[in-house]
Protein backbone atom coordinates (compact mmCIF):
# COMPACT_ATOMS: atom_id res chain seq x y z
CA UNK A 1 0.00 0.00 0.00
CA UNK A 2 2.74 2.37 1.09
CA UNK A 3 4.84 1.99 -2.24
CA UNK A 4 1.55 2.00 -4.70
CA UNK A 5 0.77 5.76 -2.89
CA UNK A 6 4.56 6.78 -2.79
CA UNK A 7 4.80 6.49 -6.53
CA UNK A 8 1.38 8.19 -7.08
CA UNK A 9 2.54 11.48 -4.88
CA UNK A 10 6.49 11.24 -6.77
CA UNK A 11 4.15 11.69 -10.23
CA UNK A 12 4.35 15.28 -11.37
CA UNK A 13 0.71 15.14 -13.32
CA UNK A 14 -2.78 13.20 -11.56
CA UNK A 15 -3.84 12.82 -15.48
CA UNK A 16 -2.59 11.19 -18.30
CA UNK A 17 -3.79 11.71 -22.50
CA UNK A 18 -3.13 9.09 -24.49
CA UNK A 19 -2.90 9.10 -28.48
CA UNK A 20 -4.14 5.71 -29.98
CA UNK A 21 -2.50 4.75 -33.39
CA UNK A 22 0.95 3.97 -33.08
CA UNK A 23 0.77 4.12 -29.15
CA UNK A 24 -1.12 1.27 -28.20
CA UNK A 25 -2.13 -0.45 -31.42
CA UNK A 26 -1.24 -0.39 -35.34
CA UNK A 27 -4.51 -1.69 -37.17
CA UNK A 28 -5.43 -4.59 -35.11
CA UNK A 29 -2.24 -5.71 -33.85
CA UNK A 30 -1.37 -4.22 -29.81
CA UNK A 31 2.25 -2.47 -29.33
CA UNK A 32 4.55 -4.62 -26.97
CA UNK A 33 3.79 -3.34 -23.35
CA UNK A 34 0.73 -1.44 -24.18
CA UNK A 35 -1.84 -3.76 -22.66
CA UNK A 36 0.95 -3.67 -19.31
CA UNK A 37 1.11 -0.15 -19.26
CA UNK A 38 -2.47 0.41 -19.57
CA UNK A 39 -3.15 -1.69 -16.34
CA UNK A 40 -0.51 0.09 -14.59
CA UNK A 41 -1.98 3.73 -14.77
CA UNK A 42 -5.61 2.01 -14.37
CA UNK A 43 -5.81 4.32 -11.16
CA UNK A 44 -4.72 7.44 -12.91
CA UNK A 45 -7.63 9.47 -14.39
CA UNK A 46 -6.62 9.14 -18.09
CA UNK A 47 -8.69 9.54 -21.95
CA UNK A 48 -7.54 8.87 -25.15
CA UNK A 49 -7.56 11.77 -27.88
CA UNK A 50 -7.20 10.66 -31.52
CA UNK A 51 -7.24 12.52 -34.82
CA UNK A 52 -9.06 9.75 -36.50
CA UNK A 53 -12.46 11.53 -36.96
CA UNK A 54 -14.35 8.14 -39.11
CA UNK A 55 -14.93 5.80 -36.12
CA UNK A 56 -17.37 6.67 -33.41
CA UNK A 57 -15.90 6.15 -29.54
CA UNK A 58 -18.04 2.85 -29.39
CA UNK A 59 -16.41 1.86 -32.18
CA UNK A 60 -12.99 2.55 -30.82
CA UNK A 61 -13.82 1.44 -27.42
CA UNK A 62 -15.03 -1.89 -29.02
CA UNK A 63 -11.75 -2.28 -31.35
CA UNK A 64 -9.86 -1.94 -28.57
CA UNK A 65 -11.57 -5.12 -26.31
CA UNK A 66 -11.13 -6.93 -29.58
CA UNK A 67 -7.75 -6.11 -29.79
CA UNK A 68 -7.37 -7.38 -26.01
CA UNK A 69 -7.24 -3.86 -23.92
CA UNK A 70 -9.90 -3.76 -21.29
CA UNK A 71 -12.70 -1.85 -22.89
CA UNK A 72 -12.64 1.70 -21.60
CA UNK A 73 -15.86 3.45 -21.50
CA UNK A 74 -16.77 5.36 -24.18
CA UNK A 75 -16.48 8.77 -22.76
CA UNK A 76 -12.66 8.41 -22.33
CA UNK A 77 -12.43 8.52 -25.78
CA UNK A 78 -12.18 11.66 -27.54
CA UNK A 79 -12.07 11.39 -31.51
CA UNK A 80 -11.78 14.76 -33.72
CA UNK A 81 -15.53 14.12 -34.97
CA UNK A 82 -16.78 13.81 -31.36
CA UNK A 83 -14.80 16.58 -30.06
CA UNK A 84 -15.91 18.24 -33.01
CA UNK A 85 -19.53 17.87 -32.39
CA UNK A 86 -18.77 18.96 -28.61
CA UNK A 87 -17.04 22.16 -29.05
CA UNK A 88 -20.07 23.41 -32.27
CA UNK A 89 -22.74 22.28 -29.39
CA UNK A 90 -20.84 25.14 -27.57
CA UNK A 91 -20.78 27.27 -30.01
CA UNK A 92 -24.30 26.96 -31.26
CA UNK A 93 -27.20 24.56 -29.71
CA UNK A 94 -29.03 22.88 -31.92
CA UNK A 95 -26.70 23.88 -34.97
CA UNK A 96 -27.14 22.51 -37.92
CA UNK A 97 -24.26 20.91 -40.16
CA UNK A 98 -23.64 19.76 -43.83
CA UNK A 99 -21.00 17.25 -43.36
CA UNK A 100 -18.58 15.80 -45.76
CA UNK A 101 -17.12 12.39 -44.57
CA UNK A 102 -17.11 8.85 -43.17
CA UNK A 103 -20.47 8.02 -41.60
CA UNK A 104 -18.90 8.08 -38.46
CA UNK A 105 -18.31 12.22 -38.63
CA UNK A 106 -22.15 12.59 -39.64
CA UNK A 107 -23.15 10.26 -36.50
CA UNK A 108 -20.95 11.88 -34.05
CA UNK A 109 -22.31 15.77 -35.43
CA UNK A 110 -26.28 14.39 -35.38
CA UNK A 111 -25.56 13.58 -31.40
CA UNK A 112 -25.81 17.24 -30.98
CA UNK A 113 -27.02 19.10 -34.09
CA UNK A 114 -28.99 18.30 -37.48
CA UNK A 115 -27.93 17.52 -40.95
CA UNK A 116 -29.54 20.41 -43.16
CA UNK A 117 -28.26 20.73 -46.38
CA UNK A 118 -29.91 23.87 -47.63
CA UNK A 119 -29.02 25.95 -44.50
CA UNK A 120 -26.34 24.48 -42.38
CA UNK A 121 -24.16 26.59 -39.63
CA UNK A 122 -21.08 24.54 -40.12
CA UNK A 123 -19.83 22.78 -43.06
CA UNK A 124 -17.45 20.17 -41.39
CA UNK A 125 -14.76 18.33 -43.37
CA UNK A 126 -13.20 15.63 -41.73
CA UNK A 127 -11.99 12.16 -43.42
CA UNK A 128 -12.91 9.18 -45.20
CA UNK A 129 -15.40 8.56 -48.33
CA UNK A 130 -17.95 11.38 -49.01
CA UNK A 131 -15.76 14.14 -50.78
CA UNK A 132 -16.88 14.42 -54.25
CA UNK A 133 -17.73 17.68 -57.44
CA UNK A 134 -20.97 17.61 -55.70
CA UNK A 135 -20.55 18.07 -52.15
CA UNK A 136 -17.49 20.59 -52.86
CA UNK A 137 -19.74 22.67 -54.82
CA UNK A 138 -22.75 22.36 -51.90
CA UNK A 139 -19.94 23.11 -49.44
CA UNK A 140 -18.87 26.19 -50.60
CA UNK A 141 -22.55 27.71 -51.78
CA UNK A 142 -23.12 27.26 -48.47
CA UNK A 143 -19.75 28.80 -46.89
CA UNK A 144 -20.41 32.11 -49.33
CA UNK A 145 -23.79 32.63 -50.07
CA UNK A 146 -25.29 31.70 -46.55
CA UNK A 147 -22.19 32.73 -44.56
CA UNK A 148 -21.78 29.19 -43.00
CA UNK A 149 -18.36 28.66 -41.14
CA UNK A 150 -15.73 26.10 -42.20
CA UNK A 151 -14.75 23.37 -40.20
CA UNK A 152 -11.77 20.86 -40.06
CA UNK A 153 -11.97 17.74 -38.15
CA UNK A 154 -8.49 17.59 -37.94
CA UNK A 155 -5.32 18.58 -40.01
CA UNK A 156 -3.46 15.81 -41.23
CA UNK A 157 -1.89 16.08 -44.41
CA UNK A 158 -2.01 11.87 -45.29
CA UNK A 159 -2.60 9.09 -42.82
CA UNK A 160 -1.63 5.56 -43.23
CA UNK A 161 -4.42 3.21 -42.89
CA UNK A 162 -5.82 0.30 -44.64
CA UNK A 163 -8.09 0.95 -47.67
CA UNK A 164 -10.03 -1.76 -49.35
CA UNK A 165 -7.71 -4.22 -47.37
CA UNK A 166 -4.28 -2.83 -47.96
CA UNK A 167 -1.71 -0.98 -46.30
CA UNK A 168 -2.11 2.49 -48.27
CA UNK A 169 -1.44 6.23 -47.07
CA UNK A 170 -4.43 8.22 -47.70
CA UNK A 171 -5.62 11.87 -48.01
CA UNK A 172 -6.40 13.35 -44.48
CA UNK A 173 -8.47 15.98 -43.22
CA UNK A 174 -6.02 18.44 -43.87
CA UNK A 175 -6.13 17.30 -47.36
CA UNK A 176 -9.91 17.09 -48.12
CA UNK A 177 -10.83 20.85 -46.64
CA UNK A 178 -7.87 22.13 -49.09
CA UNK A 179 -10.08 22.43 -52.07
CA UNK A 180 -12.86 24.36 -49.58
CA UNK A 181 -10.05 26.66 -48.66
CA UNK A 182 -9.22 27.39 -51.93
CA UNK A 183 -12.85 27.82 -53.66
CA UNK A 184 -13.95 30.04 -50.45
CA UNK A 185 -11.21 31.92 -48.98
CA UNK A 186 -12.13 30.77 -45.90
CA UNK A 187 -9.62 29.52 -43.48
CA UNK A 188 -11.30 27.03 -41.67
CA UNK A 189 -11.42 25.96 -37.50
CA UNK A 190 -9.38 22.94 -37.33
CA UNK A 191 -10.44 20.72 -34.09
CA UNK A 192 -7.55 18.20 -34.22
CA UNK A 193 -3.92 17.75 -33.03
CA UNK A 194 -1.42 20.44 -33.04
CA UNK A 195 -4.08 22.46 -32.68
CA UNK A 196 -5.81 23.15 -29.42
CA UNK A 197 -9.47 22.51 -29.35
CA UNK A 198 -9.19 18.67 -29.01
CA UNK A 199 -7.41 18.86 -26.39
CA UNK A 200 -9.72 21.78 -24.06
CA UNK A 201 -12.30 18.80 -25.04
CA UNK A 202 -10.69 16.22 -23.35
CA UNK A 203 -9.59 18.20 -20.67
CA UNK A 204 -12.88 19.41 -20.20
CA UNK A 205 -14.05 15.78 -19.64
CA UNK A 206 -11.14 15.13 -17.12
CA UNK A 207 -11.95 18.12 -15.53
CA UNK A 208 -7.96 19.19 -15.54
CA UNK A 209 -5.53 21.98 -16.28
CA UNK A 210 -3.27 21.55 -18.67
CA UNK A 211 -0.21 22.02 -16.35
CA UNK A 212 -1.69 18.70 -14.50
CA UNK A 213 -1.51 16.49 -17.26
CA UNK A 214 0.78 14.34 -19.22
CA UNK A 215 -0.20 13.52 -23.03
CA UNK A 216 1.40 10.56 -24.65
CA UNK A 217 2.20 10.12 -28.37
CA UNK A 218 3.70 9.34 -31.38
CA UNK A 219 4.25 12.28 -33.47
CA UNK A 220 6.59 15.17 -32.42
CA UNK A 221 4.87 17.09 -34.89
CA UNK A 222 1.16 16.48 -33.61
CA UNK A 223 0.88 15.10 -30.48
CA UNK A 224 3.57 16.17 -28.81
CA UNK A 225 4.04 19.98 -30.10
CA UNK A 226 0.06 20.14 -29.59
CA UNK A 227 0.14 19.56 -26.27
CA UNK A 228 3.44 21.89 -25.40
CA UNK A 229 1.96 24.39 -26.60
CA UNK A 230 -0.71 24.05 -23.68
CA UNK A 231 1.77 23.74 -21.21
CA UNK A 232 0.95 19.93 -20.73
CA UNK A 233 3.89 17.60 -19.33
CA UNK A 234 4.84 14.97 -22.63
CA UNK A 235 5.79 11.65 -23.58
CA UNK A 236 6.99 10.46 -26.93
CA UNK A 237 7.43 7.07 -27.33
CA UNK A 238 8.68 6.05 -30.40
CA UNK A 239 6.85 2.99 -31.60
CA UNK A 240 4.86 4.52 -34.17
CA UNK A 241 5.27 7.31 -37.09
CA UNK A 242 8.77 8.54 -35.50
CA UNK A 243 11.42 5.82 -35.00
CA UNK A 244 13.92 5.52 -32.68
CA UNK A 245 17.14 7.93 -33.57
CA UNK A 246 15.37 9.57 -35.26
CA UNK A 247 16.18 13.73 -34.96
CA UNK A 248 13.20 16.04 -33.57
CA UNK A 249 12.40 19.00 -35.97
CA UNK A 250 13.59 22.30 -34.97
CA UNK A 251 10.20 23.27 -33.81
CA UNK A 252 9.46 21.06 -31.18
CA UNK A 253 11.33 21.61 -27.77
CA UNK A 254 12.23 17.98 -26.34
CA UNK A 255 9.46 16.24 -24.50
CA UNK A 256 9.69 15.36 -21.00
CA UNK A 257 9.94 12.00 -21.67
CA UNK A 258 11.55 10.41 -24.83
CA UNK A 259 11.62 6.94 -25.03
CA UNK A 260 11.42 3.70 -27.31
CA UNK A 261 8.34 1.93 -25.67
CA UNK A 262 5.53 2.51 -23.52
CA UNK A 263 7.73 -0.62 -20.88
CA UNK A 264 10.36 2.11 -21.04
CA UNK A 265 8.15 5.29 -20.20
CA UNK A 266 6.22 3.06 -17.41
CA UNK A 267 9.79 2.43 -15.65
CA UNK A 268 10.56 6.01 -15.91
CA UNK A 269 7.52 7.08 -14.47
CA UNK A 270 8.18 4.72 -11.74
CA UNK A 271 4.13 3.12 -12.09
CA UNK A 272 4.17 -0.22 -10.47
CA UNK A 273 3.60 -3.44 -12.82
CA UNK A 274 0.20 -4.04 -12.95
CA UNK A 275 0.42 -7.28 -10.58
CA UNK A 276 2.24 -5.22 -7.97
CA UNK A 277 -0.83 -3.01 -7.80
CA UNK A 278 -3.20 -5.24 -7.60
CA UNK A 279 -1.11 -7.17 -4.69
CA UNK A 280 -0.70 -3.81 -2.75
CA UNK A 281 -4.70 -2.82 -2.81
CA UNK A 282 -5.45 -6.36 -1.63
MG1 LIG B 1 -0.55 8.20 -33.34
Amino acid sequence: MKNHFQHEHSLKFSAILLDMDGILFHGMNPIDGAMEFMLAIEHIPHVFITNNPIRLPEAMADKMEEIGFKRPDEKQIITAGEATAVWLAQQKKNYRFFAIGANGLHKSLAKYGTEDLEKADYVVVGEGEGIDYAAITRGINLIIKQGAKLISTNPDTSVDAFYKGKRAIMPGGGALVAPFIVATGQQPVTIGKPEALLYKIALQALNKKPEDCLMIGDRPDTDILGAQKLNMLTALVRTGRFAPGEILPDHISVPDWDVDSLQELQTSLGLLPAADIKSVQI
